[in-house]
């Protein structure tokens, strides 16, 4: 018999009965803030970021914050909070944490629902303010400048403090706005303008930690464990922000630098206090295994009973005793990044792997008992030529007859799984000028690998729709003229007819002809062009 959909307010409570906190958090306090994520609860309740600002701004004195999420609206009264189930109207500061622009259609959808007006010009006194902050905020807020009244730029340690004390100050809405753009990391698009021209410099500045002071703080980690989550009742502990390595594709490794690590010893004493509570922990960083105290992390984990899982291991960090400890829990899979099917394109873009290291590292990982391993590759990728393309093929052949080889003296035979997505250019990074490559080129490339390795035993491939190369581009990139594009995507239009429909505004964005750093600005492929940089739509954001 199916079962009986349960009510908002039943799923209220059945998830917040659920929920155990790792620090007991007071919540009283006169200053509300309604702290939301643009999805489900599972999702949302998945993020660090979003987990550790609720608790940041729980610590605030006289500050209480709320969480609402994307699903909450199924209730016909229109969005309201989990914890005391008011609606978002009723709060001073709505604050949205975004970590993937698919997520605006779902913050497009929140404000109307809560009858929050959408338009920012169109908000008085009365009206919440609304604050977007996390990864989008960061990299790229023009797309949403006309919905929002504040943008938070950084690390939540750097603001949360500031931003309290203005919101305890309890002015006026234009006030409160005026005294928000004079903190530092904040954008206000109202007070600094479309180009944040009436910010000092013209920029705004992301405020980060630097890495030694960085590495002393206290290591962002789960606040509320519930078993109602992607990853359920797993312990999230940041162990790092940013990577050494600097691919020039990787958005996080510019926009995060100086990487931030903090001590073994600060994580095992998280992991310690909580372990009364979950077996279960999760490492997060831009590159887990890029931390020089990976080993000691993972023993200690390890010897505390934690069960952990790495999904992605930089390759030159794979060691026979990282394996073993994986091995040892269970762990089957594994996922390494390629990336390029030969040295020459590997070095193009910075990825500091040769073919010698991959296939020893290949060959360890399958000796390790390891039976399914994904290897990520980017086709479209800036200077590739059709040879590299048929390089991808040829190493994903020549890895998985090692891996086999291995596998069998195991007598167990695995599986890879190439993973192949579109090399998209991404702001901040030394690629952001460069195309995403011709969509008939990449249809056809991607055919080209689907028809390759679907003759190839023991492999199974997994390719990027190209239409969907296309869309993450756009949303990567895009400037203020995609409001209307957003609006379309969050009234239902499917990703597919958005595309077509309005094909030429897209592909000016994603394709750019390199017109940006043409003439007496030309600068060679990889490296930052200040003029280009000028004029992108993030051209304002400069970093501490
Ligand atoms: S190794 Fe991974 S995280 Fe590090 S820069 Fe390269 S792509 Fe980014």
């Amino acid at each position: 018999m199916a079962q009986p959909v349960p009510t908002p307010s039943e799923r209220r409570r059945v998830l917040l009965a659920a929920e155990r906190e790792t620090e007991s958090l007071s919540r009283h306090g006169r200053t509300r803030v309604a702290l939301g994520f643009p999805n489900s609860y599972e999702i949302g309740m998945s993020n660090l970021g979003f987990q550790w600002v609720y608790r940041l701004l729980n610590r605030e004195e006289n500050i209480a914050c709320d969480r609402f999420f994307a699903d909450e609206d199924a209730d016909r009264r229109g969005p309201r909070t989990l914890e005391t189930d008011t609606p978002l109207g009723d709060f001073p500061l709505v604050a949205f944490s975004i970590s993937w622009e698919m997520d605006y259609v779902n913050f497009l959808r929140l404000l109307p629902a809560a009858r929050i007006p959408l338009d920012r010009t169109e908000r008085g006194e009365g009206d919440p303010i609304v604050l977007v902050g996390g990864d989008c905020a960061r990299i790229n807020p023009a797309p949403l400048a006309a919905w929002v009244d504040v943008f938070a730029m950084g690390d939540a340690e750097k603001i949360v403090p500031s931003l309290a004390d203005v919101l305890r100050r309890d002015l006026t809405r234009d006030a409160t706005l005026a005294a928000l753009a004079d903190l530092k990391g904040l954008y206000v698009p109202a007070v600094h303008g479309a180009r944040a021209e009436g910010a000092e410099d013209g920029k705004i500045v992301v405020q980060q930690f630097k890495a030694g002071e960085g590495a002393l703080r206290e290591p962002p980690h789960t606040t509320l464990l519930t078993p109602h989550t992607e990853l359920s009742d797993k312990l999230l502990i940041e162990i790092a922000r940013g990577c050494s390595e600097m691919c020039r594709f990787c958005w996080a490794a510019y926009a995060m630098a100086p990487q931030v690590r903090v001590t073994a010893d600060a994580v095992l004493e998280i992991a310690k206090r909580n372990r009364p509570l979950t077996s279960r922990a999760g490492l997060i960083a831009t590159a887990v295994a890029d931390h020089p105290e990976i080993l000691p992390i993972l023993r200690g984990l390890a010897g505390l009973g934690y069960h952990i899982a790495l999904s992605s291991v930089k390759i030159d960090a794979i060691s026979e005793e990282i394996l073993a400890i994986l091995t040892k829990q269970g762990e089957h899979a594994l996922a390494i990044a390629p990336e390029a099917g030969n040295e020459r394109l590997r070095r193009a873009i910075n990825k500091k792997v040769s073919d010698e290291m991959l296939f020893d590292k290949v060959r360890l990982i399958a000796r390790s008992g390891i039976t399914q391993l994904k290897l990520y590759l980017q086709v479209g990728l800036p200077g590739e030529t059709d040879g590299d393309v048929d390089d991808v093929v040829g190493l994903v052949d020549a890895l998985r007859l090692v891996f086999l080889e291995e596998g069998r003296k195991l007598g167990r035979v695995g599986t890879l799984v190439p993973t192949v997505n579109a090399f998209i250019p991404k702001p901040h990074t030394p690629f952001e000028n460069e195309p995403l490559d011709d969509p008939a080129a990449l249809t056809e490339k991607m055919k080209r690998l689907s028809a390759a390795f679907w003759k190839m035993p023991n492999v199974t491939f997994r390719g990027m729709p190209v239409v969907e190369a296309i869309w993450e581009a756009y949303l990567a990139k895009m400037g203020p003229e995609s409001a209307p594009i957003l609006l379309e995507a969050a009234a239902g239009a499917p990703v597919r007819r958005l595309v077509k429909t309005h094909r030429d505004t897209l592909m000016a964005v994603v394709r750019p002809g390199r017109a940006l750093a043409l003439a007496e600005h030309e600068s060679p492929r990889g490296v930052f062009d200040p003029h280009a940089r000028q004029a992108a739509p993030w051209g304002f954001i400069a970093k501490s």
